[in-house]
């Protein structure tokens, strides 16, 4: 049962001062569950001082009434199958030459033994994408969803961004909806709303030559959603963006979830600069990814907007580090992500965390945040409330080199 809801914006900024009046306006709407212009938003994107912390208190209220006291987290592995890819996104230090030192190539017997690897660790899902290898035929996808349902049947299967389905589409002269439909039938059972990026077409052509328009990636997630196929809605800023592009895609999410209501939830992913050739070749052009407001605002200023429409706010423990993932969860988000096993997408790209927070860390984080861990399934049907028990613990698939990621942890977790 959830408290009642505060509608008082006053009772609820007790200890803010200095709100400006603007943002105060549109705070006391977003309060009332009125739905929030894109200009409203670009606003609130753009706010500073003492009006971020009035958006992110809204933006908890609005989460805590969708959400109650409960954080969610999916037990998973990521299985990048190949990093070889030659569409020369310039954000991407993921992608390599096949003749590169560690280019990557797993054949479907290779992808299936690491999928069961993580069931035997409690995954529930297995999330797959890889780049786009000239060597990959369009049937390779099917392969790799029927390679695993044939071994584990319940396993579910989350794979393959737009940019994927594209690819296969072409090679296989198939409509986007037929090749979808036909890999669901194979058994896949969502899809990563991943290479969004950000839907506005003049930053595409600086971030990826426009190979996948924002007006194909939203097709791709049309067709996706008209053959019951649920996707992840993403966003990527702190590059060469602003309050105006963010507004302008997060809106472009909602009012495809008012016609589809396909999207499971949002998960903003920051530029993670270090290893990124947009970012080297233009430092002087390109931010090294977001400021610490700005990830704030991306993350309360998303739950504002989405109110009513997309229940779910993701933070990426990858991107951001467990703290400042755990710093997150008062500020509009709802859930922590995927344990993972293996990351190597952020990883490349110069991202300093680690490849796996395990089940029993995520809840050590969730807890320590004064919320309750819940485990989820893909499509956030809940599997665990761990209110009086911990999750079968399991060792880090990959030891781990470095400091313990929970540090941020270790003087304040009350010993179990
Ligand atoms: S972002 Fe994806 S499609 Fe673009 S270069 Fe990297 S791996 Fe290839």
């Amino acid at each position: 049962m959830l408290d009642r809801a505060i509608f008082n914006l006053d009772a609820l900024l007790e200890n803010v001062t200095g709100v400006s009046g603007g943002i105060r306006w549109i705070l006391e709407r977003a309060l009332e569950g009125e739905e929030i212009s894109e200009a409203e938003g670009t606003h609130l994107f753009a706010a500073d001082g003492a009006d971020i912390p009035a958006i992110s208190k809204v933006a908890d209220e609005l989460r805590r009434r969708k959400n109650g006291s409960r954080v969610s987290f999916v037990v998973n592995r990521n299985i990048n199958f190949t990093n070889i890819c030659y569409m020369g996104c310039k954000f991407c230090g993921f992608a390599k030459r096949k003749e590169d030192e560690g280019a990557e190539w797993l054949n479907v017997d290779q992808v299936v033994a690491r999928a069961k690897e993580a069931w035997n660790r409690g995954a529930t899902e297995v999330c797959i994408q890889g780049g786009l290898h000239p060597k990959v035929q369009g049937d390779e996808y099917r392969n790799i969803v029927l390679g695993i349902k044939t071994e584990l049947p319940e396993m579910h299967i989350h794979a393959f961004s737009p940019f994927e389905i594209w690819y296969g589409a072409s090679k296989t002269r198939m409509s986007f909806a037929d090749f979808i439909a036909d890999l669901k039938e194979c058994g896949l059972g969502s899809m990563p709303g991943t290479a969004a990026e950000i839907l506005d077409t003049k930053i595409r052509m600086q971030l990826t030559r426009n190979k996948l328009s924002a007006e194909r990636w939203i097709e791709i997630i049309r067709a996706a959603h008209s053959v019951g196929m649920q996707t992840t809605a993403t966003i990527m800023y702190g590059h060469i963006d602003g309050p105006m592009a963010w507004a302008n895609h997060i809106c472009t999410l909602r009012e495809i979830q008012k016609e589809t209501g396909g999207f499971t939830e949002l998960v903003p992913l920051s530029f993670v600069h270090s290893e990124s050739p947009l970012y080297t070749a233009n430092p002087e052009l390109v931010r090294s990814g977001p400021t610490d407001a700005e990830t704030e605002k991306m993350h309360a200023v998303s739950r504002i907007l989405l109110n009513g429409w997309i229940d779910n706010i993701q933070v990426s423990w990858t991107k951001l580090g467990p703290a400042r993932a755990h710093f997150m969860l008062d500020r509009g988000v709802n859930d922590l992500g995927g344990t993972l096993m293996n990351e190597s997408i952020s990883r490349s790209a110069g991202a300093a965390n680690g490849q796996e927070i395990t089940a029993v860390e995520m809840v050590q984080i969730i807890r320590d945040a004064g919320r309750v861990p819940v485990q989820r399934n893909t499509v956030y049907d809940v599997l665990d409330v761990f209110d009086d028990h911990d999750p079968r613990p399991f060792a880090p698939l990959v030891e781990r080199a470095g400091a313990d990621p929970l540090t941020f942890l270790k003087d304040k977790v009350p010993t179990r």
